[in-house]
């Protein structure tokens, strides 16, 4: 079986023999040709052409009113967390199976990520598990939620979409707004996703993207923040410039800014890549159909799958093994035979800068963490 799956990745990527990294970005459209423009243009810090470009095409792309490019996806949780509200000595609600940069992101803002838990389908933050652990802890005062417990404000609520994969976003948005909290979607692994033909990343107050080289579609290092509200997105290009207000000549800044726009350089690359995320798209979920169709014979090895309202991007393929013996044996094989797969990420508060962080019944994302493997996923050419 297992080495069934190290010949059926090795055919489906056309090689016997090379190393099969995990995922690798292509280069097959415009980038050279952006890239050297930019160059030529003199323009290659956060002021020129393909920073507006870029920002047009994420409004395009994702449906959103405004988008403003960012230096990278942490930095654009970071800005979102602020422009929210989110401030020292308060809780932000995210879940415990994520990249580090969303807990680190909370953390920049002094602010304690507090953990709930995820759905074992969607390998994100579950609604009905968030509602149950609000009902049992949350309390609103004068319009503005609480931790009963600790007694500090829940400023904010951030879903993450693991590997692609949308969560339950309607039922998420009413429940936090059942409690005053507002939503910033991590959306940095979920450019092209879809949830009832939504983009992800629009259903909340802001949602976030990350542009870095081994995502769906990169800028070298960018990032971006999405919204319908002008006045945040005002905000956060004012924020992301050192606060810098207009003037022909002078230096005046109303507030602490900060270095956070993405340079021309790297949106000239964003652009050539964002013009072919469509083919990119069809690609993995092409590739996770023949994932699906070759793992069908195993009882083993389940293939993660979209639920019925989403549409995944499918950035990375993941497979459910049976327990930890499993997943221990098939990530030894595989990578002993030069195809690179990965575990899921350790769960957020086993990491010793987030174990005190407040947190309730985690129970399934403990299940997945012990069983989710990341397989081969490139784009195939
Ligand atoms: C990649 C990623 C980020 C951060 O993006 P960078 O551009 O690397 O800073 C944030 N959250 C999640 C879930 C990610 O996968």
């Amino acid at each position: 079986m297992l080495k069934e799956t190290v010949n059926f990745i090795r055919s489906t990527f056309k090689t016997q023999e090379d190393f099969i990294p995990l995922h690798e970005p292509r280069f097959v459209g415009n980038e050279k040709k952006y890239v050297l423009d930019a160059i030529d243009s003199t323009f290659v810090s956060s002021l020129g052409k393909y920073v507006d470009q870029f920002e047009e095409m994420m409004c395009e792309i994702t449906g959103a009113k405004y988008a403003v490019a960012t230096v990278n996806g942490t930095n654009a949780l970071h800005l979102a967390l602020i422009l929210a509200g989110v401030e020292a000595n308060e809780e932000v609600l995210t879940q415990p199976l994520t990249f580090v940069a969303t807990a680190n992101a909370i953390s920049y803002c002094n602010a304690t990520p507090h953990f709930v838990d995820v759905d074992k389908d969607t390998m994100g933050l579950s609604p009905s598990l968030l509602k149950k652990h609000l009902d049992n802890i949350a309390e609103i005062k004068e319009g503005k939620c609480y931790n009963k417990i600790t007694g500090k404000r829940i400023a904010a609520c951030v879903p993450m979409h693991t590997f692609g994969l949308p969560i339950y976003m309607e039922e998420l948005i009413a429940i936090c707004n059942k409690y005053n909290i507002p939503v910033i979607e991590d959306a940095a692994e979920s450019l092209g996703s879809y949830y009832k033909n939504k983009h992800t990343g629009t259903f909340g107050l802001m949602g976030t993207f990350s542009f870095n080289g081994n995502k769906t579609v990169t800028a070298g290092g960018g990032g971006a923040i999405v919204t319908n509200d002008y006045n945040i997105a005002k905000r956060a290009k004012h924020l992301s410039t050192q606060a810098k207000t207009p003037h022909k000549w002078d230096y005046k800044h109303d507030e602490i800014g900060y270095n956070y726009r993405m340079p021309n350089l790297n949106a000239a690359l964003a652009c050539a890549q964002l013009e072919q995320l469509e083919f990119y798209v069809k690609n993995k979920r092409e590739l996770s159909d023949l994932y699906f169709t070759f793992f069908k014979e195993f009882k083993e090895i389940n293939l993660i799958r979209e639920t019925a309202d989403s549409t995944s991007n499918y950035w990375l393929n993941a497979v459910l093994l049976n327990d930890e013996k499993a997943r221990n044996e098939f990530l030894e094989f595989t990578n002993s035979n030069g195809v690179m797969t990965r575990p899921i990420w350790g769960l957020m508060n086993n990491l010793k800068m987030f174990k005190n962080c407040p947190k309730g019944d985690l129970s399934n994302s403990d299940w997945l963490e012990k069983r989710i493997v990341n397989i081969t996923s490139s784009v195939r050419i």
